[in-house]
């Protein structure tokens, strides 16, 4: 659990989805998990006002536990996705133009790529659709994870969940990229999709994929 990570690391990450280009203006948030519950960002605050003091202190009964401000809109989904899986740490929620983009055509990412395994398997799912801040986008979005780390919203954009929130918030960098090249891919024609044996293979290697400096070190 990170009450350990400081509050300024979670608002650097909620800065850098205005720097990267992952969500622009106020759009999107994010949450890290601690032992009372969840740490979330406020909600409809510009990320550059944003300070330590302005995340919000949540429990996973969905209380506010401490903070001046209104929590994320999107608290409902914060916490559903805490409750269904255990290995998240933190979520990442952006609008991100290709994936949010993809996202309203309701249309899932295929296995185009062999990196669409980084999501944890042979698609990225698109939820249904649901108007944002409800119950129902929750149980939507907790669908569309189901053994996946990351998924699109329709009509809205993006979700990825982490182990640690530099995990979760490099999956949504990959997320947009990968919905970047799928719809490089469509301008040509209809990509050729890997099938379901090759992207257990890749799945297989993706288990030791990047371990290999840890083991040297
Ligand atoms: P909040 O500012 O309430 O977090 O809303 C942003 C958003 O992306 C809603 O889906
Ligand atoms: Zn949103």
């Amino acid at each position: 659990m990170s009450d350990r990570l400081p509050r300024q690391e979670i608002i650097n990450t909620a800065l850098a989805f205005n720097r990267t280009g992952l969500s622009v203006g106020r759009s999107g948030n994010l949450s890290v998990r601690n032992s009372q519950g969840f740490l979330i960002t406020p909600s409809g605050l510009p990320y550059p006002e944003m300070t330590p003091e302005s995340l919000i202190q949540m429990d996973l009964d969905g209380r506010v536990l401490a903070g001046d401000l209104e929590p994320s809109s999107e608290w409902h989904f914060h916490r559903a996705i805490y409750l269904a899986r255990s290995e998240a740490e933190a979520i990442v929620h952006v609008h991100s133009p290709y994936a949010t983009g993809l996202a309203c055509n309701r249309s899932d990412i295929p296995a185009f790529h062999y990196m669409v395994a980084v999501a944890g398997g042979d698609s990225i799912r698109c939820a249904e659709y649901a108007t944002f801040g409800t119950e129902e986008l929750s149980r939507n979005a907790v669908e569309a994870l189901e053994d996946r780390r990351a998924c699109l919203l329709a009509n809205h954009g993006q979700v990825a969940l982490g182990t640690t929130l530099q995990a979760a918030f490099d999956l949504a960098v990959e997320v947009e990229n990968l919905s970047r090249q799928y719809w490089i891919s469509r301008l040509f024609g209809d990509p050729v999709v890997l099938d379901s044996d090759e992207m257990k293979t890749i799945l297989g290697k993706f288990k030791s994929y990047g371990k290999t400096r840890q083991r040297k070190e």
